[in-house]
């Protein structure tokens, strides 16, 4: 990527800190979705929402033809399921959140007077069955707030239904490395940021209705872009969300197939995915010299890519994944240069759409 500007700046990475340190657990992303609200305002002329939380911010609202880009808003979390007597709090999945990273974890449990700490604890190696060694379930991990009994439990504003997150920061590694909780779709949802900035820089507005969506609830089954999608019934969506880099210990690439961070912005094969929308996506990649991977997502892709195209009848719709090692971690980790390339991508595709196009395979 020799002589290409650099898109980030000072403001954009500010922001994005900001957005990645703010929790947003799944059902809870109001927090999130306020800080990208406040980043996308100059460049829209208007935010449509939805009782959920779900945000488009919108260019050319009057326009009859209407290009989605979307990400997701949301991060996975635990609830508060149940409270022993002796002041120990079980919890339960909200979202895919991985029971085998959190003991020894400090967690944030969200309290209506704001985040109480605590820690999930885990017995200590010294008192373990070496032969009958345990790895972590959801019905064996349980956090620990410090509290004597349910009752001071209670007192410290933790009730069944809060929600807990992790409070690890942004950080970045070796210069060109981003690490963070939630870079699962936070990073997704900059991205489109970034490309309506560029848009409004550039001073060339669409001819179209441009939708710049950040959907609550992906993390649960896909439930944000389904409302939005039925609610904006859009003639185009193209979607971002993460995807496995699969070069990583321990994965079977014969089985996952191949993606490594830093080597481009990785274009999704599956039903969902439109083939004339996904090569226009690919001649755009190759028109403008950025790097590209191949990733296939069958039967379905997961993301939010599948809520839009099977929508309103049928919405051409397609996937640019981020590649991301250690998904659902709190160190989940992307390259700077997938980041940049990902937001040229869908800043030069959106660019190249014509107003009115179906991308019909037949006529
Ligand atoms: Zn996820």
């Amino acid at each position: 990527m020799a002589d290409k500007k650099s898109i980030l700046n000072k403001k954009s990475l500010d922001f994005l800190k900001r957005y990645l340190n703010t929790a947003a657990p799944t059902g809870y992303e109001k927090p999130g979705q306020e800080v990208w609200m406040e980043y996308l305002k100059p460049y829209v002329d208007e935010f449509i929402t939805d009782p959920y939380g779900s945000v488009a911010g919108v260019v050319n609202p009057d326009a009859d033809y209407k290009v989605v880009i979307e990400a997701h808003a949301d991060e996975i979390a635990w609830y508060v399921n149940h409270i022993t007597d002796s002041g120990l709090i079980y919890v339960q999945r909200n979202g895919g959140s991985d029971h085998q990273i959190a003991p020894s974890k400090r967690v944030h449990i969200h309290t209506r007077q704001g985040p109480v700490d605590g820690v999930f604890g885990w017995p200590a190696i010294h008192t373990r069955n070496p032969a009958k060694e345990k790895t972590p379930t959801v019905d064996s991990i349980f956090v620990d707030v410090g509290a004597e009994d349910a009752e001071e439990v209670e007192k410290m504003g933790i009730h069944v239904g809060c929600v807990v997150s992790y409070p690890d920061d942004f950080m970045i590694l070796n210069g060109d490395k981003f690490i963070c909780r939630a870079i699962d779709n936070r990073m997704g949802g900059f991205m489109i940021a970034e490309v309506a900035r560029l848009i409004h820089e550039s001073k060339k507005k669409p001819d179209f209705g441009l939708y710049i969506v950040n959907s609550v609830q992906e993390e649960v089954g896909l439930k944000g872009a389904t409302m939005m999608a039925n609610r904006l019934k859009p003639d185009v969506a193209i979607v971002t969300d993460v995807t496995h880099d699969t070069t990583t210990p321990m994965l079977e690439q014969k089985k996952l197939g191949t993606a490594k961070i830093g080597k481009g912005p990785v274009i999704t094969y599956a039903p969902a995915v439109q083939n004339n929308l996904r090569t226009h996506l690919i001649e755009t990649a190759e028109k403008k010299k950025i790097p590209f991977q191949r990733m296939v997502s069958a039967p379905a892709t997961g993301t939010d890519t599948d809520a839009f195209a099977y929508s309103n009848g049928g919405v051409p719709s397609a996937l640019i994944a981020l590649a991301l090692r250690y998904m659902h971690t709190t160190v989940e980790m992307v390259h700077r240069d997938d980041v940049e390339n990902v937001i040229r991508l869908i800043h030069e595709s959106v660019k190249g759409i014509k107003k009115g196009e179906t991308f019909s395979y037949f006529y």
